[in-house]
C-alpha cells in the first residue's frame, strides 16, 4: 500500500523530528497532541531544524516551504480518519501508549497500519491491546530524528510480514536507514549501548580510570563520537539506570545489574546535563 497521509501522535521531540522527515519526503502529516501549546512548540521546534538544515545549504528554501505546507495539526483523534499509517511517538508509558493506540484503531480504516516509537515498551505487549495486532509494528527512530539515519523496524510477535515490509519500504522513502529486529527488550541499539555505558560505570567506581580517560578511550581507542560516560549524562542518568533495571527484570539475567554508582547518582539527583550535573558537572 502506497503510504500518503501520516498520522503522528505527539508532537515533542520525537513527533516533531518524524513529522519533519516524513513532509520532506513529501507525505501528507497530521500531527496530533494533546494541548495546542504543545503542538505550538512542535511546530516551531521542526521549522527551526528546517530553517538550520537550508542555512547550512542541505536543503532548498523551497522544500522547506512546501514541507511546512504539508504538515497539519490538531488535538482531535478524528482527523486521523485519512491515514495510511499513524505512528505513535507520545509519552513513553504502557497504560497511555495503550489508550492512544486504541483510539487510533477507532479511527483510521481497517487497512491503516499502526506503529509506535516507544524505546523500551514490548512491542508484542502493545500490539496485543488492538483488534487486529497484524497491521502493528514498531519503528524507532534515533534523536535528533532528521539527523540519525537509523529505524529499527520491529516485529511483534503478531506483526504481519506485509507489514514489516511496507514500514520497510517507507522508512527507505523518508531517506533513513532500516535494520528489522524482532521484538526483544532494548530492541538492537539500547541493547548493546546501555549495557556498555553501565560498564563503564563499574569501571570508575573501581577507580581503574578517571572519566576523562574512560571516555577518551573509547573515543581514540574504538573511534566513538561521544564517551560513555559522557553520554550517560546526555541520555539522563536515570533513563540508564531504568533500562537496566527493565533488562534485568526481563531477561532474568545478572548480567544485566545496573551498576551501584549509577544507582547512587540517580539516587543523589545527579541525572545529568539535565539537573547540571551527573558523571560531570556543567555549571
Ligand atoms: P516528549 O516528552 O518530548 O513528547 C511527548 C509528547 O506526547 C508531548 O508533547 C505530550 O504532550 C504528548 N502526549 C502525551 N499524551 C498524549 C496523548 N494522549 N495524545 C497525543 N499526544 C500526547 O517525548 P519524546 O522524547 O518525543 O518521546 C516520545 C516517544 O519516543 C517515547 O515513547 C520515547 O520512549 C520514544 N523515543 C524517544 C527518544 C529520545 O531520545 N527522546 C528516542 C527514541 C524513542
Amino acid at each position: 500500500m502506497k503510504i500518503e497521509t501520516l498520522g503522528v501522535i505527539g508532537a515533542g521531540t520525537m513527533g516533531a523530528g518524524i513529522a519533519q522527515v516524513a513532509a520532506v519526503a513529501g507525505l501528507k502529516v497530521i500531527m496530533i497532541d494533546v494541548a495546542d501549546a504543545a503542538l505550538t512548540k512542535g511546530i516551531a521546534a521542526l521549522s527551526n531544524s528546517l530553517g538550520r538544515l537550508v542555512a547550512k545549504g542541505k536543503l532548498e528554501a523551497a522544500v522547506q516551504d512546501a514541507a511546512l505546507g504539508r504538515i497539519e495539526t490538531s488535538t482531535d483523534y478524528q482527523r486521523l480518519a485519512g491515514a495510511n499509517l499513524v505512528i505513535e511517538a507520545a509519552t513513553e508509558n504502557l497504560d497511555l501508549k495503550i489508550r492512544i493506540l486504541k483510539q487510533i484503531e477507532s479511527v483510521v480504516a481497517p487497512t491503516a497500519m499502526i506503529a509506535s516509537n516507544t524505546s523500551s515498551i514490548s512491542i508484542t505487549t502493545l500490539g496485543a491491546a488492538l483488534s487486529d495486532p497484524a497491521r502493528f509494528v514498531g519503528m524507532h527512530f534515533f534523536n535528533p530524528v532528521p539527523l540519525m539515519p537509523l529505524v529499527e523496524i520491529i516485529r511483534g510477535l503478531q506483526t504481519s510480514a506485509a507489514t514489516a515490509e511496507a514500514i520497510r519500504e517507507l522508512t527507505t522513502q523518508l531517506g533513513k536507514s532500516p535494520i528489522s529486529v524482532k521484538n526483544s527488550p532494548g530492541f538492537v541499539v539500547n541493547r548493546i549501548l546501555v549495557p556498555m555505558i553501565n560498564e563503564a560505570f563499574f569501571l570508575l567506581a573501581e577507580g581503574a580510570a578517571t572519566a576523562e580517560e574512560i571516555d577518551a578511550g573509547m573515543c581514540l581507542g574504538a573511534n566513538h563520537p561521544i564517551g560513555p560516560l559522557a553520554l550517560a549524562d546526555l541520555v539522563g542518568l536515570d533513563v540508564c539506570l531504568s533500562v537496566m533495571d527493565v533488562y534485568l527484570k526481563d531477561f532474568g539475567d545478572t548480567k544485566y545489574r545496573a551498576c551501584p554508582l549509577l544507582r547512587e547518582l540517580v539516587s543523589a539527583g545527579r541525572l545529568g546535563r539535565k539537573t547540571g550535573h551527573g558523571v560531570y558537572s556543567y555549571a
